[in-house]
């Protein structure tokens, strides 16, 4: 049966690229029926904090990504590792190698001055006794090394990349698997070996992880081996570039799952999003899917092997789908949180339907949830200022007077559609000039810009508050 895992080291917020291969394992997990399992990498103890995974935890579930079966822990499993280790060091496939740090940094200044590529020579692969004997009769510590043969020709199948080939000679000789320390101990194991003894320990099926372990994986595979364990399948997916097809990172202001909280994305835009990163919807589909709908038809067939570029305007555009399908009150309860934070204490704060009137308005033009507070402003801040624009449109001709007649028709209390329109008509006529204008100078009379929400929707918003005439006779003034 189909286990994946998603395996995070906490030593960071939950990041896009981890949360975008969470996304991947967990479609697969769905599509195959089978189980998504997620497993936290905590063993480097200083770097690792409680408050990352937990970060990680509440972003996978923000995300939708919930896993099958309790979280496993590394530093709960510690145990597992070391036999293992002393098995591959009783059936020759490792060994201890004494190099001291002076030694291996001799060793490659050597082959960067030859011009070859890093790597360990193996010279400790077939110490006699007696050198054995010496070596710690120095004191010295020692590494585990799992031997690599350059002979050695290392494929798989890749589930995104298809045959996928390596040469034993380019992984870099053979290979430390546990860190230094006194020689009659096994010291403290190392990713690729901790990685292959959990996978197969969890009968991990497919391992689908991050197009920048590929170079792990023939060692993984050699490990496998060595073990006696059945080698999974692999899968590597591509990473997520910036605009100038670098690796997106930090500089390109977001990384973490909690940056596009705090941006106010929907989760399922976000999901929707990351899933569209690399994988392209079947025949037929829409663009916008839940991770259920997707999860239906997931395949690796249609996840594209080179880099995927995010792009914000695309993000944004899905993420206004999902704002403009929400019900009008559950984006209102979304929206009030931004009006609340920018300070927005006007006591329609508290009216509910007035509320849900501006959300109906500005909903259809919100890409995102913060914009609201600018799109708004107007409509809570009593005393706003003019834009440019405004400003010079109040100075044509023909702009002040059109704004004075409407302002003489404008009853004091709320004015419906109809009754808006009637006045408008009406100031056309009487004044001798076109709709258009009266509207464009209306815009400016009361929202004090040339730019926003529908002008009749605001019209009646803000004759509801009692602010139009407030606002017409300081556009006079
Ligand atoms: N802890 C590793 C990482 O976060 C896991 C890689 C893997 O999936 O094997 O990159």
């Amino acid at each position: 049966s189909v286990r994946v895992r998603i395996a995070p080291s906490p030593t960071g917020s939950l990041h896009i690229g981890t949360a975008r291969t969470a996304v991947f394992n967990w479609l697969f997990a769905r599509a195959q029926g089978g189980q998504f399992i997620l497993r936290i990498e905590d063993t480097d103890l200083e770097r690792s904090k409680p408050e990352h995974t937990e970060n990680i935890m509440s972003g996978l579930k923000w995300l939708g990504l919930d896993w099958d079966e309790e979280p496993v822990y590394q530093t709960q499993r510690t145990g597992l590792y070391r036999p293992k280790i002393q098995q591959l060091l009783d059936q020759g496939l490792a060994y201890r190698a004494y190099d001291t740090p002076e030694e291996l940094t001799v060793m490659r200044e050597q082959q960067q001055a030859r011009k070859q590529a890093p790597r360990y020579d193996n010279r400790h692969r077939n110490l006699t006794p007696e050198q054995i004997a010496a070596f710690e009769a120095e004191g010295r510590q020692a590494v585990i090394r799992f031997k690599i043969d350059d002979d050695r020709v290392i494929s798989w199948t890749d589930m995104v990349r298809g045959k996928v080939t390596w040469k034993g000679s380019d992984l870099g000789g053979d290979m430390v698997i546990a860190r230094a320390t006194d020689p009659q101990e096994i010291g403290a194991p190392l990713y690729n070996f901790v990685v292959v003894v959990d996978d197969a320990d969890m009968k991990i099926s497919h391992v689908i992880r991050g197009e920048d372990h590929i170079g792990n994986t023939p060692k993984q595979i050699l490990l496998y081996e060595a073990l006696g364990e059945t080698v999974p399948e692999f899968g590597h997916t591509p990473l997520i570039l910036n605009e100038r097809g670098a690796k997106l990172s930090k500089r390109d202001g977001v990384t973490s799952i909690s940056d596009f909280q705090e941006k106010g994305y929907t989760a399922e835009g976000i999901s929707n999003y990351m899933t569209l990163l690399g994988w392209s919807p079947v025949e037929g589909m829409e663009e916008i899917f839940s991770l259920e709908e997707a999860g239906k038809v997931f395949s690796f067939d249609r996840v594209n092997k080179a880099g995927a570029k995010f792009d914000w305007d695309k993000l944004n555009w899905i993420n206004s789908q999902y704002l403009h399908a929400m019900p009008v009150g559950e984006l209102t309860d979304k929206l009030v949180p931004y009006w609340q934070a920018a300070g927005y204490t006007f006591d329609a704060l508290a009216d509910r339907p007035w509320l849900e009137q501006i959300t109906t308005v500005i909903g259809p033009s919100l890409a995102t949830l913060p914009e609201c507070v600018e799109m708004t402003r107007y409509l809570f801040v009593p005393e706003i200022e003019f834009t440019e624009e405004a400003l010079s449109h109040l100075k044509k001709d023909g702009v002040i007077p059109a704004l004075q007649a409407v302002l003489e028709r404008l009853p004091d209390g709320a004015v419906d559609e109809d009754g808006a329109k009637a006045i408008i008509s009406d100031v056309v006529k009487a004044q001798g000039v076109k709709k258009g204008l009266v509207m464009k100078s209306l815009r400016a009379g009361l929202t004090h810009s040339l730019k926003g929400p529908d002008l009749m929707q605001s019209i009646l918003l803000l004759t509801q508050k009692g602010w139009a005439k407030q606002r017409l006779t300081k556009a006079i003034a």
